[in-house]
């Protein structure tokens, strides 16, 4: 236990409160940095700026590598469908599909999901303070003070800004570029469509445990149909410079999809949102201050995933503070540990997302359909997504399960022989 009680001041009117930690944004990484916190006896303060449960537009595929963090703590009401593979519909009708035995991910509602980790970090004994934006940060020799809109004051040793992609937290400190950077962040539009269950199925071709990414040839980088219970979550993205056309790139996708599947498709409302990114080019820590998730750029440039990097950055935030909380140390340069963290753990994944998206579909086309006829691929999709191996292990985990998938290969090249 290294935690001790919040102090209250009362200044002129406005409140001083005072917390070894002080987390600001309760999404998927805020909520998961005052979890670990709080449940190791740190006094932790989780500031939310809307009321819980809030809206958030997102696909909600959540891969197993985000849900292991919370060591099977996850109510069954929370997942949608599991999820057991991947298709990649390309622009010239093929389809090539990755699918695995074990469960890589699950698809789920956001706004019930991160009212869930919000609550299990409250349960833990992290403060929740919900309806609170905090409006600005500003770091002095001792501590960190967060103002609130009311003028309110959070005081701590340290912050963790999760606070999403327009992040208030990075801003006040110049730790990222502003959001209007669009050279740096991507942009999109999603939305709900209420189809009901065997539409759900029959959008999946019957299966509805299946993600399905349609990458594009034109500006528009991907789009994504996702099987929720009775919906399709459905959304196109892209680098924030080229997404100028967003609400007729999405119809015009949508369209696509209605002629693929044979059905009316009615959104329930479109939303327009940014995308996180470059997150290991730009400097996500300062003295007693951490950047985590969306606020820190952790997002795949290819996928425009992130709720899995957003669970573990938070998780590496808190290992670092608890670290400096017992050693006493609050310096920038101690702080950075955490910086080296996530470039170990995340910078092969984005270098290999961001190289395979810089290679277009027509490579892809050839790839994914030539792989998807090796079981070993659809077993590394299934390490990748459950975490079990980063892409820099590709090669080194083919080499060493290829014996086992020669059999295969010398069978499928007779029987393409025979048939021709
Ligand atoms: C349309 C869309 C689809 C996506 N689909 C997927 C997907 O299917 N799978 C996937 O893995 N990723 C997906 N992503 C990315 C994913 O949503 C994010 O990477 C993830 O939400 C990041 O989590 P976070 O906790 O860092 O930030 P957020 O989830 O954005 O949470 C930030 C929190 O901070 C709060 N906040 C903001 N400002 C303040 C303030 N000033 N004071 C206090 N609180 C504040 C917000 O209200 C929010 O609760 C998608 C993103 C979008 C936009």
């Amino acid at each position: 236990m290294v935690g001790k009680s919040p102090l209250r001041r009362y200044q002129g009117g406005q409140s001083v409160e005072m917390y070894q930690v002080v987390v600001v944004g309760a999404g998927p990484s805020g909520t998961i940095a005052a979890y670990e916190l709080a449940s190791r006896g740190v006094d932790v303060a989780l500031l939310e700026k809307y009321r819980l449960p809030r809206d958030k537009p997102c696909g909600g595929a959540v891969m197993y590598r985000g849900i292991h963090i919370l060591g099977g703590d996850l109510p069954r009401r929370l997942v949608e469908r599991e999820i057991y593979g991947l298709r990649f519909v390309l622009p010239n009708g093929s389809a090539p599909e990755f699918s695995s035995e074990r469960l890589i991910g699950i698809t789920t509602n956001r706004a019930a999901f991160d009212h869930y980790l919000a609550r299990r970090a409250e349960r833990a004994g992290a403060h929740l303070v919900e309806g609170l934006p905090v409006e600005d940060v500003m770091i002095e020799s001792d501590r960190v003070c967060a103002l609130t809109e009311d003028g309110d004051e959070y005081q701590s040793e340290f912050l963790v800004g999760a606070d999403g992609v327009n992040s208030v937290v990075s801003r006040s400190l110049g730790l990222r570029p502003q959001r209007k950077d669009l050279t740096r962040i991507g942009l999109g539009m999603e939305a709900d469509f209420a189809v009901g269950e065997p539409r759900v199925k029959e959008a999946c071709d019957g299966r509805a445990d299946i993600l399905q990414i349609y990458p594009q040839s034109g500006k528009v980088s991907y789009g994504w149909v996702f099987p929720k219970q009775e919906h399709l979550g459905i959304g196109i993205a892209g680098a924030g410079v080229h997404m100028k056309r967003l609400r007729p790139d999405f119809d015009g996708f949508v369209e696509g999809l209605e002629q693929r599947f044979g059905f009316e498709l009615t959104p329930e409302k479109r939303r327009t949102y940014f995308l996180g990114g470059d997150g290991l080019n730009s400097k996500n820590v300062t003295d007693r201050c951490i950047l985590v998730g969306d606020a820190a750029g952790f997002v795949d440039p290819m996928m425009g995933e992130g709720i899995a990097y957003a669970m573990r950055s938070g998780r590496f935030a808190a290992e670092v503070i608890l670290d400096l909380l017992r050693k006493g140390r609050s310096a920038e340069q101690h702080l950075r540990r955490y910086q080296e963290k996530c470039r170990k753990a995340f910078s092969s994944d984005f270098e290999m997302a961001r190289w395979a998206a810089l290679k277009g579909t027509s490579f892809a086309d050839s790839v994914l359909r030539q792989a998807a006829k090796l079981n070993l691929s659809c077993e590394i999709m299934a390490m990748l997504a459950r975490g079990e191996i980063g892409y820099s292990e590709i090669p080194a985990t083919v080499l060493r399960k290829l014996p086992t998938e020669i059999p295969h290969l010398i069978r499928d090249l007779v029987y393409d022989r025979v048939r021709s």
